[in-house]
């Protein structure tokens, strides 16, 4: 499946400082399986084990993994849609790992979040006028005609018709639909985008239209973008760096350049075989074919997660759990290959 877009997908195009946006320290969801009469705790998936890793301002940071890895999990975790199990998120400087309900609105208002499917994140009884009204009215922020304005000009630049303001989701199509989705993400002028699929339900020719909007609006809005896919050709063309995750852990942090050019972890190196080449300068790759399912994250595998399905699996795998770490500068994973 390949993406048009505007320029060699290795190079990026946004301004990225050093300074950290989101920090995640070993964040930790678990979820508990509860049985019998009583609903007593039996056990727990562990949806995301203990995964670190930042997002620099105005950076792009795609998370990738096959559906069940976690991704999504942590997306809404890092929102606080969900309560940390153990682990902290810092962002923008403050610890918001345990801030109670109260404390969460304002830092709602900085981390926004698109989602996969935008019809149904999309109230089909309200009008576009009123969808994107919404956040401006809890926040207290611009009225009337002020409001309208604003309104107005935020659905020219997502690429919307301002003339259609008062017409209903279901009157637009999909990649319409998602711009609205990102439309109402950019209300507010958030710091970072938290996107969770959010080209996935669409048609290929769309789903370059939308990611090169997403682009676009990086630098307009100053926006840092996590960016949450489970297809590596589609984070490469939004990306800085990449996160690999498999069954709750990280596997694999790199540059886009040093992941695609140079991946170190099996698991990664079978997803990136499986993508086709999107320019000629992309190094030629033989097809990895996974064996197996991947394993119950109730039940994971000891030792490497990944070694019912590794190629390069050796006894030490089954035993124990490889430690994360930094092979090459900036570049890292959790592989016993590497000790
Ligand atoms: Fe494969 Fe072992 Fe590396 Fe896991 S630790 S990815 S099983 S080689």
């Amino acid at each position: 499946m390949k993406i048009k877009v505007n320029q060699d997908p290795l190079i990026s195009a946004n301004e990225v400082t050093d300074e950290k946006l989101l920090e995640v320290k070993g964040l930790e969801k678990h979820f508990p399986i509860k049985k019998g009469f009583f609903q007593r705790t039996v056990g727990s998936v562990k949806a995301v084990d203990d995964i670190s890793f930042y997002v620099k301002k105005g950076e792009t940071f795609g998370l990738v993994g096959e559906s069940g890895c976690g991704k999504s999990t942590t997306g809404r975790t890092l929102m606080r849609l969900y309560e940390p199990t153990n682990g902290q998120i810092i962002f923008d400087g403050q610890d918001i790992s345990n801030l109670k309900e109260r404390k969460i609105l304002p830092i709602r208002k900085d981390i926004q979040m698109v989602f996969q499917d935008p019809y149904s994140s999309l109230n089909p009884r309200k009008t576009i006028k009123t969808i994107l009204s919404e956040p401006l009215q809890v926040h207290n922020l611009y009225k009337g005609k002020q409001r309208q304005e604003y309104i107005e000009d935020l659905m020219d630049k997502v690429g919307l018709n301002p003339d259609y303001v008062d017409r209903y989701p279901h009157e637009f199509s999909g990649g319409q639909r998602q711009r609205i989705g990102i439309a109402r993400a950019l209300t507010l002028n958030p710091k970072m985008i938290i996107g969770d699929e959010p080209v996935s339900a669409l048609d290929v020719s769309v789903q370059s239209q939308i990611l090169n909007l997403f682009k676009d609006l990086q630098g307009e809005f100053n926006l840092t973008y996590l960016f949450i896919a489970h297809d590596l050709g589609v984070v490469k063309h939004v990306s800085d760096r990449i996160g690999v995750m498999y069954l709750g852990k990280m596997m694999e942090i790199a540059s886009k350049k040093d992941l695609y050019n140079e991946p170190l972890h099996p698991y990664t190196q079978a997803l990136l075989s499986a993508v086709p080449r999107s320019h000629p300068t992309e190094v030629k790759r033989e097809r990895i074919i996974l064996k197996g399912e991947i394993p119950s994250p109730a039940n994971p595998p000891k030792g490497c997660v990944f070694h019912t399905r590794c190629p390069a699996a050796m006894d030490t795998c089954k035993e124990i759990v490889p430690e994360f770490k930094e092979i090459k500068p900036n570049h890292f994973a959790a592989c016993h290959l590497y000790e």
